[in-house]
């Protein structure tokens, strides 16, 4: 896909289920084929296809596409047709969202009143980050943008006990 629109009503035929998702996601963060987040092997992992997951020919750990990524035991795909855009893994706390900005202080205000709800001073950087992110990046396709917050996620994990400081 070309050009910098994708609409939420693009996103099934884009990613009609998790296959697609994760099959995405991983050219996106694995180029040259799966790299094993233990020992570094690049494209020496067998697909095992009952678990969904990547096992490395070297080491023998097993590996998902989002290991070392916030969107670690994520849900990559929604089901937009039950009005679904966004799934959260309560007990990671992570959370994908899609939204189309006009400026940055409408992005930034309308992602506290309607997405945040509440934005603690703590972590006012993170959403300020966040929303600087998607400013940045609004003329790249929207395709390009996920391909790079995937490849600029990777050993960026924040544990949610980190984030609420119970940690
Ligand atoms: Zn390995």
């Amino acid at each position: 896909m070309t050009g910098t629109a994708l609409t939420l009503r693009a996103f099934p035929d884009l990613f009609p289920d998790e296959d697609a998702a994760r099959g995405w996601f991983e050219r996106a963060r694995w180029p040259d084929g799966p790299i094993c987040p233990v020992c570094g092997c690049v494209n020496r992992a067998c697909w095992l296809r009952t678990i969904r997951r990547w096992q490395c020919t070297a080491c023998h750990r097993q590996f998902s596409v989002t290991a070392g990524t916030p969107m670690h035991r994520t849900h990559l795909s929604v089901n937009h047709s039950q009005r679904e855009y966004a799934r959260t893994d309560s007990a990671a706390g992570h959370r994908v969202h899609v939204n189309r900005v006009e400026s940055f202080n409408g992005l930034l205000g309308r992602a506290v009143v309607g997405l945040f709800h509440f934005v603690s001073p703590k972590h006012l950087g993170r959403y300020a980050g966040e929303a600087a992110f998607r400013w940045n990046r609004k003329a790249d396709a929207c395709l390009e943008r996920m391909a790079m917050l995937v490849r600029g996620g990777v050993g960026r994990t924040l544990p949610y006990r980190f984030l609420t400081g119970t940690a």
